[in-house]
């Protein structure tokens, strides 16, 4: 598909001025969008590595990506050293590898990078059933056992209350472990889940801020992959790396 180059600030620029550093922390977060071409690093036929995703996602961050397998729970794996995807089940990364580049895969879900002034970082993909098993408590916990203190954090593309109609008995299991302020309404007066608040609000237990928002609605902004709102089969990343330099590494 060929698309022509507009001012939007997710697509009009390329490279590392598209990062952007999480809170008073050296590490960096950078989310891929739909003009980036599918991030999902397997291929779909077979399961095997995708050479041509992996190019792609070099050209932004120029170092291995490492993914996980998620299916919706709460599982967080520690990544030792830079690796490209793991075949673990899982839904959250976290290292204190400096040369690492962890990453998760959205189209819907909200998508959540991490840091600590400690040089811990991680990721987290968090939809509603992630939010209330405590994928988000879970990953931060993990990195405090790696010697994080003080956590950051960012959010990133994810659906919007205006656009996720949510049923009422889900919405109740919800609001029973996030608080009532997940409760909200769709542009039409639906029932619908503020999932953007109950990041929040799970983070906040975790004593854990969000310093910023990378991205917008899934559903109705034309940047990401939603599933909900299109079907998408594809998916973007969010990445998050440390700006420092690699022993070894290439320049
Ligand atoms: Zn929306």
């Amino acid at each position: 598909m060929t698309t022509t180059s507009t001012s939007r600030p997710f697509s009009s620029s390329s490279g590392p001025s598209r990062a952007v550093r999480i809170g008073g922390t050296d590490a960096q977060a950078l989310v891929t969008s739909s003009r980036d071409g599918g991030a999902r690093p397997w291929r779909d036929e077979d399961g095997a590595g995708d050479p041509d995703v992996e190019r792609r996602l070099r050209a932004l961050v120029d170092r291995p990506w490492t993914f996980v397998r998620q299916v919706h729970g709460d599982r967080v794996v520690v990544v030792e050293r830079p690796a490209g995807p793991l075949d673990e089940e899982a839904d959250a990364l976290v290292t204190a590898s400096p040369g690492a580049c962890v990453a998760v895969l959205g189209a819907d879900c909200a998508l959540v990078g991490l840091a600590s002034a400690e040089g811990v970082v991680g990721v987290a993909h968090a939809g509603w059933r992630g939010l209330v098993a405590g994928v988000l408590e879970r990953t931060v916990e993990t990195m405090r056992s790696l010697g994080a203190s003080e956590v950051e954090a960012v959010l990133g593309p994810c659906i919007h209350a205006e656009c996720y109609e949510f049923g009422r008995d889900e919405l109740d299991t919800v609001a029973a472990v996030l608080g009532d302020e997940v409760r909200a309404e769709t542009s039409s007066g639906r029932p619908a889940l503020d999932l953007p608040l109950g990041v929040r609000a799970s983070l906040a237990r975790a004593s854990v801020a969000v310093t910023a928002e990378l991205g917008g609605c899934t559903a109705c902004g034309a940047d990401w992959y939603s599933y909900r709102a299109r079907g998408d089969g594809s998916r973007h990343a969010l990445a998050v790396w440390r700006d420092v330099p690699v022993p070894g590494a290439r320049s």
